[in-house]
């Protein structure tokens, strides 16, 4: 084996097990995880910290979330493997690429073109067929799409996300960091099946914010 290629298994090693010690124990989860290549999401200049468990830089001022976040927040969406499962902030495509390897279906939806088509561009390079991708603003949902299993934020909503939870299943589940600052609660919403939701509050976090409309620049 390659010099680099043991030294990318040693890091991973390394990191699935600091994921297991902070609580993300899901099999599914971890498999996911190990399989999907992060330095294939992460920029040139941070190639070398792809394995660290931090949030790094994306293009766009945006981020590439720290694995275990993406970690905690999928096994908190509890998918089966029939879920159709909405994304809002498709950003490097990773948290993406990580839900595809467990749903049946991941329609994502991302405001920065550029993001969006090099996200399409990983997809594609990993053969991964079940995943469904819009140029748009995420804070109204897919309707034409909905209803879904499950869905997961990537950004910081400021309030509850009622556009977002009225296109959930009556017995659906969204997980979203929930706040205005710079510090968000990683809420659960998880449906009653008679309209309503119970709501958990998880773990503090740090996302960037879900902005309205699609983004001017490129
Ligand atoms: N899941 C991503 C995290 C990206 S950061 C990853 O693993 O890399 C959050 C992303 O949400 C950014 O790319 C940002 O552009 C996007 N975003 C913010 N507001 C949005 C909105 N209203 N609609 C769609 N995407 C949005």
């Amino acid at each position: 084996m390659a010099e680099r290629d043991k030294d990318a298994e040693t890091q991973m090693a390394r990191l699935l097990l600091a994921l297991r010690s902070q609580g993300v124990t899901d099999a599914k989860v971890l498999h996911a995880i190990e399989t999907t290549p992060r330095p294939l999401f992460t920029q040139e200049l941070f190639k070398d910290r792809a394995f660290e468990d931090s949030a790094l830089p994306i293009a766009c001022g945006q981020t590439i979330s720290q694995p275990f976040i993406v970690g905690l927040m999928t096994q908190a969406l509890k998918i089966d493997r029939r879920d159709r499962v909405l994304e809002i902030g498709t950003g490097s495509g990773y948290q993406t690429a990580i839900l595809s390897k467990i749903a049946r279906l991941v329609y994502t939806v991302e405001r920065y073109r550029t993001l969006m088509r090099e996200a399409e561009g990983r997809f594609k390079e990993l053969g991964l067929t079940n995943v469904i991708t819009r140029f748009g603003d995420g804070g109204e949902g897919w309707p034409e799409q909905a209803p879904f299993d499950r869905i997961m934020v990537t950004a910081a909503a400021p309030g509850e996300p009622k556009a977002l939870l009225s296109q959930l299943k009556p017995n659906g589940i969204l997980v979203a960091p929930v706040g205005k600052g710079p510090v968000q609660s990683l809420r659960r919403y998880v449906g009653d099946g008679k309209g309503g939701f119970e709501v958990e509050d998880l773990i503090d976090v740090r996302f960037v914010p879900l902005l309205e409309g699609v983004a001017k620049e490129l």
